[in-house]
């Protein structure tokens, strides 16, 4: 890791000592703080007025019983999460995940990260995020519903469309956003459209929702490259996962002229130098709910699937992993930038480890952090929220194109910042300290509360 400034030391040490075993809770701070020093030496109020170690710390958390029954009538007992992390610049936002390996560490590394990149939309929203233990895998739909059902018999009582707004993440797609908010409607006796975000269209969802994130990394990169004179055309891109962020990723890859060669799920991953069809993973992923290992044997000659070792042996100009947090290596790094690596965007919540964050930087390639790049997700979102406040519902045209701007002036903010604090095109320096005076700044002017 890049050490931090003498001044943040202390406040690092605390982070640790204070969330004890919380590792991917410590790489973000860890990560934050990096960018930090050269704030506090413009700016010294920040240290003086303890908004950094406030920052760090949560407002709440929540950690609760999930009981179920499954279908043959076993009892089973999950945990849930709801970390509510800053509610400076508007109500606590952020997904929801389910997923086997989910803790307390993790739900506040994705719940920090959230904080920043929800300032970084230009949004009224805060920072949240939670989830829990359960694995929606191998589940009957009337097993999801039930566990949906009894997360949110207690979820309920924290959320509100002014107080805090859940959505999806990983293994949480429509169809969980679908069960939560009708408990949550029978619970309140309330049609609180705003309370949750990524709902059908059928009930007061947004056009565009389900593919903004990967829609608005792929605009991200986008205008990343056109600042080296580069674009989309002919460029071979990997992109890691099959899920919501992925699929949406590889649709607008291929739109803008780029040729998906690979994709993956926790398997494996399949390979097609034809070019990934996009149709297919989402016959397979979003209607059959299957395992990309099924690619290969459907589309037949020219695509193959490989289990062990790591999609990003594929060589190719651009890599946007968009699975999980630290599937990206720094022997994955060192193996993209001697193929030839151009430019990197996280659609994932910290996928690159700090190793490979650092050979990426080191060796010139355009790196898009993940609190930047898939920004557009929780941006959409929000508008969401502003169609249901409003009783209106925008054509996908209007909400893209109310995403493309956000999406272009994330990344204006970011490369300006990092010009003005002396370091241009560092994303992740640019990205860390724009969203953080946002959230400080708001802080500062609210007290101390
Ligand atoms: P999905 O559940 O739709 O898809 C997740 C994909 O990643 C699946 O292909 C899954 O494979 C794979 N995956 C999950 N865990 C692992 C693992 N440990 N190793 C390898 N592959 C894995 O989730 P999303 O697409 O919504 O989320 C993906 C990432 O994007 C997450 O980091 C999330 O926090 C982030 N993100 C999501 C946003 C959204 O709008 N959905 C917004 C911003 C960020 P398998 O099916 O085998 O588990």
């Amino acid at each position: 890791m890049v050490s931090i400034d003498d001044k943040l030391q202390p406040i690092l040490t605390e982070v640790l000592r204070r969330n004890a075993g919380e590792a991917e809770f410590h790489q973000a701070v860890h990560e934050v703080l990096e960018s930090l020093g050269r704030v506090i030496a413009k700016h010294p109020h920040y240290l003086e007025r303890s908004l950094i170690e406030r920052i760090c710390e949560p407002e709440r958390q929540i950690i609760f019983r999930v009981p179920w029954h499954d279908d043959a009538g076993h009892i089973h007992i999950n945990r849930g999460f709801r970390v509510q992390f800053n509610s400076a610049l508007g109500p606590y936002k952020g997904g929801l995940r389910f997923h086997p390996s989910v803790n307390v560490g993790i739900i506040k590394f994705l719940g920090f990260e959230q904080t920043f990149k929800n300032a970084l939309t230009g949004l009224p929203i805060g920072g949240g995020k939670g989830g829990s233990d359960f694995d929606p895998k191998g589940k009957s739909e009337n097993e999801v519903m039930r566990f949906c059902q009894s997360f949110m018999t207690e979820l309920f009582r924290h959320l509100g469309e002014y107080t805090d707004v859940p959505a999806g993440d990983i293994g949480v797609g429509g169809r969980e956003i679908g069960y939560m908010f009708g408990q949550y409607k029978r619970l309140t006796n309330r049609y609180e459209a705003g309370v949750l975000t990524g709902k059908g269209l059928a009930y007061g969802g947004s056009r565009a929702r389900k593919e903004a994130t990967g829609y608005g990394n792929t605009w991200f990169v986008e205008a990343m490259l056109a600042t080296k004179g580069e674009t989309f055309e002919g460029k071979r891109v990997v992109v890691s996962g099959s899920g919501n962020v992925a699929i949406y990723t590889m649709e607008k890859v291929a739109a803008l002229g780029g040729k998906v060669i690979a994709c993956s799920d926790s398997g494996g991953y399949v390979v097609d130098e034809n070019g990934i069809d996009t149709g297919l993973v989402k016959e397979i992923k979003e209607v059959r709910r299957g395992r990309i290992s099924e690619y290969a044997r459907l589309k037949g000659e020219g695509a193959h699937y490989i289990t062990g070792g790591s999609i990003w042996d594929v060589p190719c100009d651009v890599a946007m992993p968009s699975a999980t947090q630290n599937e990206l290596t720094g022997k994955d790094a060192r193996t993209l930038v001697k193929n030839g690596l151009l430019a990197v965007g996280e659609g994932a919540n910290m996928p690159s480890t700090p190793d490979a964050i650092h050979i990426f930087r080191a060796s010139g390639v355009l790196f898009a952090p993940g609190k930047a790049a898939n920004a557009g997700g929780v941006a959409t979102s929000a508008l969401e929220m502003q169609q249901n406040a409003s009783r209106d519902s925008w054509s996908s045209e209007q909400t893209q194109t109310r995403l493309a701007g956000i999406m272009r002036s994330i990344h204006d903010t970011c490369a300006a910042t990092a010009d003005e604090y002396g370091a241009p095109g560092d994303y992740v320096l640019g990205a860390n300290i724009a969203g953080f005076v946002k959230v400080a700044e708001a802080m500062d002017a609210l007290g101390v509360i």
